[in-house]
């Protein structure tokens, strides 16, 4: 049985594409109201962890599972058996995603873009998604933006749409996938700010980023992965200010 407050874990994860071995032996837990931060240089394999974990890839051996739902068990034989449709749809309810480069539905308006899911999917009564939604968005610095469509808004208001859309699902986890890497630094600050304010609230999150300074400061745990392995795990002051692998240190070393 999983600990209770273990959300989401990961365990011998392997990936390749072709003859190229992506994730090689990941193993990742995330418990309730933890922030983890994930780094390493381009190419690390980064975007393939979380898209495996959130199923925009399946692994090729491995297992995984999101509290007591078993999404992928490895068979013994080096493959990782996926559940059914119906786990799947289970699975996907329990995290949110959010993306480099936004990904809104660009003809929706932004209220349109965060009630959508909400009242199609999970079936909501469509007064209560959108007082939920303006809410969010509220929270997201964001009220008076509902009516306007993607394009009309900058870059780092567009990502604040995509949390509130991601947090409109109430996810028990939200993955971020170098959520300011497409904005410029002042937009990038108010982005990080809301995160840092999901993170005081205690919202489980798992990031990936090149803000080393924001890593530092609001991660509790820091994964240094390289070359598709975790070469360093730990406190995220520690790993920051004293890590141990020569490999982390010479990736840190350009951010100084
Ligand atoms: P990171 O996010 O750390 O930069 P990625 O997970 O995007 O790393 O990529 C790791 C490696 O996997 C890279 O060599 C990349 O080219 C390769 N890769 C990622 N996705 C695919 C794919 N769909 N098909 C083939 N190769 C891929
Ligand atoms: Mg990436």
């Amino acid at each position: 049985m999983p600990e209770d407050n273990v959300l989401v874990k990961l365990e011998h994860g392997k990936k390749s594409f072709g003859d190229v071995a992506v994730l090689k032996d990941i193993s990742l837990e995330v418990r309730k109201g933890e922030v983890v931060a994930i780094i390493g240089p381009s190419g690390g394999g980064k975007s393939t962890l979380l898209r495996c974990m959130t199923l925009l890839e399946t692994l090729d051996a491995g297992s995984l599972s999101y509290g007591d739902l078993s999404v992928a068990e490895d068979n013994g034989a080096g493959h990782a058996v996926y559940g059914g449709k119906d786990v799947m749809k289970r699975a996907k309810s329990r995290f949110g995603l959010v993306f480099q480069n936004f990904n809104l539905f660009p003809h929706y308006s932004v209220i349109k873009n965060v009630t959508d899911a909400p009242i199609s999917v999970q079936k909501r009564p469509r007064a209560e998604a959108f007082e939920r939604g303006r809410e969010l968005l509220a929270k997201m610095g964001l009220a008076d933006k509902e009516d306007m469509v993607p394009c009309e808004l900058s870059g780092g208001q567009q990502q604040r749409v995509a949390i509130a859309r991601a947090l409109a699902m109430d996810p028990e986890v939200l993955f971020f996938d170098e959520p300011t890497s497409a904005l410029d630094p002042e937009l990038t600050r108010d982005v990080l700010k809301v995160i840092r304010d999901l993170a005081a609230e205690r919202m489980t999150m798992v990031i990936v980023t090149h803000e080393m300074t924001f890593a530092r400061d609001v991660a509790d745990r820091i994964i240094f992965m390289d070359d598709g392995l975790v070469v360093e795990e730990g406190r995220a002051v520690d790993v920051i200010n004293n890590p141990q692998q020569e490999r982390t240190r010479a990736f840190l070393s350009q951010y100084q």
